[in-house]
């Protein structure tokens, strides 16, 4: 999936200083940014109020990939005798 980057009209870069070279996109909740004059890079997740409900369908997706592990291993133990 191609990701647009847009430069940040008037930003400066914060390690060469240099205006106009800060690119910004945003990737699966995550924002970036980096620079085309330095090796300047950071990321930053999208503070919104969707985080709480985020971070509970994480957590939530965690526990049936346990479940799924334990079934797994349930189902190829008696192969193995
Ligand atoms: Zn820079």
């Amino acid at each position: 999936m191609a990701v647009q980057k847009r430069f940040i009209a008037g930003a400066i870069c914060p390690r060469c200083a240099q205006m106009d070279r800060i690119r910004s996109w945003e990737q699966n909740g995550i924002r970036y940014r980096d620079c085309v004059s330095c090796d300047f890079f950071e990321q930053a997740a999208i503070e919104d109020d969707a985080h709480d409900e985020l971070e509970t369908r994480v957590n939530r997706e965690r526990e049936e990939q346990r479940t799924d592990t334990i079934q797994t291993v349930r189902i190829l133990d008696p192969k193995g005798r």
